[in-house]
């Protein structure tokens, strides 16, 4: 099927209790990875990429890349921008081909936040694109946008519910206590706020900071309303430590065929466990 906007699906997730993943790809292996993850799981997708990946491969190649990959599949597929903070680079991601898109203002006091929130809001929804938000401050290093840990400020709920009032976004996601990049400890996700939120905001909820996070809290983060939940760092790892392997055991290796084939394979097994876990598995045939 065709590229699709990734409202229609994460609202079937919240409805039902389950949570789409969101990968974070650099690559046509990564994309072709989680791709052919989703198709054999059953599961709907999200590709997704960070302003760094699209300044790196352009827009325009990573929106042809997905659009075969959905074009090929019989599960739904969106294509995701992660954390802009550039509303031009916004506009040339829709007209790329982009199904949903991330404004993220959360760095700015709240009325900043919702004035450059509602303004994508209104382009995107104009070309049926999908958009989510950020309230609060999720921790950690995301491209170089840079929060130190202790600064990192949770959403507040009624602030929740007036935000997304005043934007009509499509997806929120409110800082509850997870971070970007590699947990140092266990995180500390405050799943009484989640629960409060998710009672003050019907949208799908966006949980961010996926990599590391215990398997049992990210049960416990879907089933209070989180449907979307984006992993990065992990599958960045896992993928970057199967080509050392390769390379450990043959430094005179120069296909890259050669290295490409284990990474993609370790990446695609990875991405099928998370769909798993968050319940998106076998949920694509609700969709045909
Ligand atoms: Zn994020």
């Amino acid at each position: 099927m065709p590229l699709v906007s990734s409202t229609a699906m994460l609202n079937e997730a919240r409805r039902n209790g389950y949570a789409v993943v969101a990968f974070n790809v650099h690559t046509l292996e990564m994309l072709q990875a989680v791709a052919e993850a989703a198709e054999e799981t059953e599961s709907p997708l999200i590709i997704q990429t960070t302003v760094g990946t699209v300044k790196h491969l352009g827009p325009e190649y990573v929106a042809a890349a997905a659009t075969v990959a959905a074009d090929r599949s019989r599960v739904p597929i969106a294509l995701h921008l992660d954390h802009c903070t550039d509303f031009s680079l916004i506009v040339r991601c829709i007209r790329a081909g982009y199904t949903s898109v991330m404004i993220d203002a959360s760095m700015h006091p709240f009325e900043e936040n919702v004035r450059q929130t509602a303004k994508v809001t209104e382009i995107a929804h104009a070309a049926g694109v999908n958009v989510e938000a950020e309230l609060g401050k999720v921790g950690g290093v995301e491209d170089d946008i840079v929060v130190a840990e202790h600064e990192a400020l949770l959403a507040d709920p009624d602030e929740c519910a007036l935000f997304l009032e005043r934007t009509g976004v499509d997806t929120l996601a409110p800082a509850i206590g997870t971070a970007h990049g590699i947990y140092k400890g266990e995180p500390r996700i405050d799943f009484e706020r989640i629960a409060k939120i998710a009672e003050r905001v019907p949208v799908p909820l966006v949980l961010h900071g996926g990599s590391g996070i215990p398997e049992e809290q990210v049960k416990r983060c879907v089933s209070l309303g989180m449907a979307k939940m984006n992993v990065a760092t992990e599958l960045r790892i896992l993928f970057s430590d199967a080509i050392k392997r390769v390379f450990a055991e043959h430094p005179e290796e120069n296909d890259p065929r050669k290295y490409m084939v284990p990474a993609k394979q370790a990446l695609k097994q990875a991405a099928a466990a998370k769909m798993r876990l968050t319940g998106a598995a076998g949920r694509a045939r609700d969709f045909r």
